[in-house]
């Protein structure tokens, strides 16, 4: 048990409460509880029963409960509830936009008690006509549901990394003598991740085979596999894995046969022969070995895409890729001035600890008001914090910054002489996210037109596996940002990673710079950045190219320069 799931099991039990009609006074009680526990700094599972009553609005009942989670990962009322809900009961509670009040109504009017019968009910149009229902939401529910269907199975590289590298050397310990690597999607660092392949090679295949078919943690797929291939799911997690299995002699040719994407083992290495083609010749020791003797440059695992790899390496043009070390500090972040969870102080103390030079701080902007989005009265009282924390921290220094709203028709969100007291301005796009591409792109544009905008912030808004993005049209947008010197963000937020790694060439090929930012709403969110990083590899980004590899010295003299080009216009 761990903190957010301890969280997440009183909000479960919350709804279940509500759902099944509890008494309205201990529902708030748990509620109240809830948020104080979320706004916490605190880790549950280190806190003693003591400090715990301390906390705002938690009481005996919640204490007894946080005990049990932590002893035995439930609690008698959570079970009672749970015992008494059907199961497909609980995975319509996580539609968004389906509270429990609506679910219990589906439920008691339709008999509704999984996915399967929601999803006919509404294409039938039986759910529109419910009282506090509505054609709106139920076209809502559709979407929520093709959308769910379209990505089940699927994870975010960050949420399932652990656990796949867990799993890998868990294999490595199992079987000493043969030589195991992670292939496909994962090797290439995909943000979306939908399979696990792993390739393992041994003199003795058959004791690898029986070993592996006596592992509890996988349910194997019998139907699809074959001698060469086992196809199987990782039992606690909805994830599929995939063993391929060859002899140690083999090794090199197909660790890069599954490593490289379709498209990138079709790209031509000369006149005649493809990537694929060379690489069945088997006449190479080692991956090095390969690509030495075609005459090529080695191309890093996460750049074997097929986009225009094969021909940088033949020119000897892959650039050295940047690496975490590189970052000098970092830009766009919160703090509890807006919507983060830590104070300016925390941000500024921690990232200095962590040895960064700088900090940009960028909250919100007055028009988000649902995250605390700043008035022009607390954006001078947060300069004159910043000040004050600068004499202090120096030589390490914080930017002030701003992530300011685009609003709909592509202004920013303050006054010039506001928006001339930031060293740096994040622009991005929080509201109307439903524009066609035409009237988005025009939006954008005049953002980046705006004098003021330094970063253009997650440039889609979108959410992976949550929300597709607004459309843009990339490649105008790109150029505008060439023409206005603007930098463009590689929101490294796991579930943004916005700009995409597609159009990191895209970008660099055009000189526009690119921002590695976490968007940190607490100090752990610093370490999103290394999710930033792997992606714009993937699109082959260099330290030159990074805002934020520049040191505190050149990052002063940039926002300064921006300043004064600003003034001559
Ligand atoms: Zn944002
Ligand atoms: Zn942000």
């Amino acid at each position: 048990m761990d903190h957010k799931t301890i969280l997440k099991k009183l909000k479960l039990c919350i709804q279940l409460m509500e759902l099944h009609d509890e008494n309205p006074f201990k529902i708030r009680g748990y509620q109240s509880a809830l948020i104080s526990l979320e706004r916490g700094d605190q880790d549950i599972m280190e806190l003693s029963d003591l400090e715990l009553t301390q906390i705002n609005g938690v009481g005996k009942s919640i204490i007894e409960a946080i005990q049990s989670l932590k002893a035995t990962e439930s609690f008698p009322l959570l079970d009672q509830l749970l015992e008494k809900t059907p199961t497909g009961i609980l995975e319509i509670l996580q539609i968004k936009g389906l509270g429990p009040k609506k679910v219990k109504t589906l439920w008691e009017e339709l008999g509704i008690t999984s996915t399967h019968e929601l999803m006919e009910a509404c294409q039938s149009g039986i759910v529109a006509k419910i009282k506090g229902f509505g054609e709106k939401t139920q076209e809502s529910i559709i979407q929520n549901l093709e959308f769910k269907a379209s990505n089940a199975g699927k994870w975010l590289f960050a949420d399932i990394e652990d656990t796949i590298e867990g799993f890998t050397l868990s294999l490595k310990n199992l079987f000493g003598n043969s030589q195991i690597a992670i292939v496909g999607d994962f090797a290439r660092k995909m943000e979306i991740i939908s399979e696990t392949e792993i390739l393992i090679s041994s003199e003795e295949l058959t004791d690898v085979r029986s070993k592996l078919k006596s592992l509890e943690s996988i349910e194997w797929n019998q139907l699809e596999s074959g001698p060469r291939t086992w196809k199987g799911n990782l039992t606690d997690l909805d994830l599929e894995v995939i063993f391929h299995f060859c002899a140690p002699v083999d090794f090199p040719w197909k660790k890069l046969a599954f490593t490289g994407s379709k498209a990138h083992l079709l790209s031509y290495v000369d006149d005649s022969e493809t990537i694929a083609e060379k690489l069945i010749k088997k006449d190479y020791g080692s991956e090095e070995e390969f690509f030495t003797k075609n005459q090529l440059q080695f191309i890093p695992s996460e750049m074997r895409e097929g986009f225009d790899e094969v021909e940088l390496a033949k020119e000897n043009k892959i650039p050295e890729l940047l690496q975490d070390s590189d970052l000098k500090g970092i830009l766009h972040n919160h703090s509890t001035y807006s919507d983060g969870k830590h104070s300016l102080r925390q941000m500024a103390e921690y990232c200095k600890s962590l040895g960064y030079e700088y900090l940009g701080i960028s909250d919100h902007s007055r028009t988000a008001s649902y995250a605390g989005g700043l008035e022009i009265e607390k954006v001078i009282k947060q300069h004159a914090e910043i000040d004050e924390l600068n004499r202090e921290l120096a030589p390490f220094k914080i930017f002030k910054g701003i992530e300011s709203d685009i609003l709909g028709d592509g202004s920013l969100d303050y006054p010039d002489d506001v928006l001339a007291s930031f060293d740096f301005v994040v622009s991005s796009v929080h509201s109307i996210l439903n524009m066609d591409i035409h009237r988005a792109t025009d939006r954008l544009l005049r953002a980046i037109a705006n004098p003021y905008t330094t970063i253009l912030g997650h440039p889609t808004g979108r959410l992976l596996l949550r929300r597709e993005g607004y459309p843009i049209d990339h490649k105008t947008i790109i150029d505008a940002c060439a023409i206005r010197n603007v930098v463009i963000e590689i929101n490294a937020n796991p579930w943004r990673l916005d700009l995409d790694w597609r159009w990191v060439r895209y970008a660099l090929d055009k000189g526009v710079k690119l921002s590695i930012n976490p968007d940190a709403h607490e100090m752990e969110g610093y370490s999103d950045m290394k999710y930033g990083v792997l992606v714009g590899r993937k699109g082959g980004l260099t330290k030159e190219m990074t805002l934020n590899a520049l040191s505190r010295e050149e990052i002063t003299a940039f926002f300064a320069e921006r300043k004064k080009s600003r003034q001559s216009q």
